[in-house]
């Protein structure tokens, strides 16, 4: 059985990230960035291929390739001197089975590698989060999982990386809870967000210390 690598972006065979889309990614227009949140490129035609074959195929060489996107936006920003800490927003267990890892968790390790900081496993699920949202009000869908934190990351700067951002609850709720333990400042970095929410950026902000 001969296995043929085809690319993330376009599916031709070949590298796993053609040369033609590593330039779509690099060609990307920065992204604004809301309230703490850094993000690199914008979800759509090819760049949303990309992402997405992080979940379906090539997986290590795209998680790579956006996870050394991410850095350069965060040192061109001069942010990454102010961190501890890197993290994720682990998914859902079920989830997680079916692909066999977790995506957020892929960048963030190669992330924390690139800027020399340790990664950490600050967040956890709650119980009742452990997959099958279908019964759930979309209320409750759209306010996202509730995650609780560790203990011992009082005064700590984490930087929580994820893919795509998209309503972004999943990665409020992961701020709420590292706060809630005290983490002194936290800041979301992902690789793509949704075209739509560059109508309603504001621009970047330096993390903000807990009050
Ligand atoms: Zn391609």
């Amino acid at each position: 059985m001969i296995f043929e690598t085809r690319c993330a972006g376009c599916d031709r065979p070949g590298a796993a990230i053609c040369t033609t889309c590593r330039f779509a990614l690099l060609g990307q227009a920065p992204r604004a960035s809301a309230n703490d949140v850094v993000a690199v490129l914008a979800f759509t035609g090819r760049v949303r291929s990309i992402v997405l074959g992080l979940k379906y195929r090539n997986r290590r060489v795209v998680g790579r390739h956006l996870a050394g996107l991410v850095v350069n936006r965060l040192v061109e920003l001069g942010l990454h001197a102010d961190l501890d800490v890197v993290t994720w927003a682990p998914t859902s267990s079920r989830r997680r089975r079916e692909r066999g890892f977790d995506q957020g968790e892929l960048i963030a390790r190669t992330v924390a590698r690139q800027l020399g900081l340790p990664c950490r496993r600050l967040l956890e699920r709650r119980p009742d989060e452990t997959g099958a949202q279908t019964g759930k009000r979309r209320a409750e869908r759209l306010a996202g999982p509730d995650f609780v934190a560790r203990p011992s990351i009082g005064g700590l700067r984490a930087l929580v990386v994820d893919d795509v951002v998209t309503t972004g609850a999943t990665l409020e709720s992961a701020r709420r809870a590292l706060r809630a333990r005290g983490a002194d400042a936290v800041m979301i970095a992902v690789a793509a967000t949704p075209e739509r929410r560059s109508a309603d950026v504001v621009p970047f902000r330096r993390p903000m210390r807990a009050a």
